[in-house]
């Protein structure tokens, strides 16, 4: 008999996240979560040194999250950060002067690589292990699963990790079902595009395949 948990305020988020979203519910749910997160630095963190000192050993945030951050549209806790940033670019620089090209082709991508974690992907791992066991938790539970079957169902890197958290035989038999059989679907639908673009079958109107290329990538990528 599998343990019954109590349903709590992550529960219900994910049940309607997995009701409400067009694409993966994990991947909709981090967004939403990275974004209160990343404010909640800018508004917080800016003036702690021990985060200022983390964010320097990360040499900042990557990429997407660099976005996320500009969008929060605080100027100035982002020109904080960035001064930082500025200054460690400054003396990387300073320390490849006089290199020889030798040296500079060993060194210089070395030393500029990122050696920690941008602190908002670690925030994205560890709330995405949160949410993932809540779905393990409750697996069984009728509501969830019905919301988990009418949905598009989770992208693949949601789903690898999903998989080896379930401990449950049964648990991993039922979500690589429902992902296969949600994957073939989408793939009918990719045929389907594709068989009304030829000239034969222009006449016919869209339906569900509308835009099945462009959930594809983000099904096997994740919301971009
Ligand atoms: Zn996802
Ligand atoms: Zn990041």
């Amino acid at each position: 008999m599998a343990r019954s948990y109590e349903k709590h305020k992550p529960y219900f988020e994910l049940v309607e996240a997995l009701e409400r979203s067009k694409g993966c519910a994990l991947c909709a749910m981090r967004k939403r979560s990275t974004r209160r997160y990343a404010e909640t630095l800018l508004y917080e963190n800016v003036n702690d040194p021990q985060f200022r000192r983390r964010l320097r050993d990360a040499r900042g945030f990557c990429k997407p999250h660099a976005k996320d951050i500009l969008e929060c549209g605080d100027g100035l806790s982002a020109a904080i950060l960035y001064q930082d940033q500025v200054e460690d670019t400054l003396q990387f620089l300073a320390r490849l002067e006089g290199m020889t090209r030798r040296a500079l082709r060993k060194k210089a991508r070395a030393e500029w690589i990122r050696h920690e974690p941008c602190p908002l992907c670690e925030h994205e791992e560890e709330t995405d292990i949160m949410r993932i066991e809540t779905l393990r938790n409750h697996l069984d539970d009728p509501e969830l699963r019905q919301a988990l079957e009418k949905g598009p169902g989770f992208c693949v890197p949601h789903l690898i990790p999903t998989l080896e958290r379930l401990k449950d035989p049964e648990h991993r038999r039922y979500v690589e079902r429902l992902h296969r059989e949600k994957l073939s679907r989408l793939l009918d639908e990719l045929h389907e595009f594709i068989r009304k673009h030829d000239y034969r079958h222009t006449h016919e109107s869209y339906g569900r395949e509308a835009d099945s290329w462009q959930r594809a990538p983000r099904m096997l990528l994740g919301d971009f």
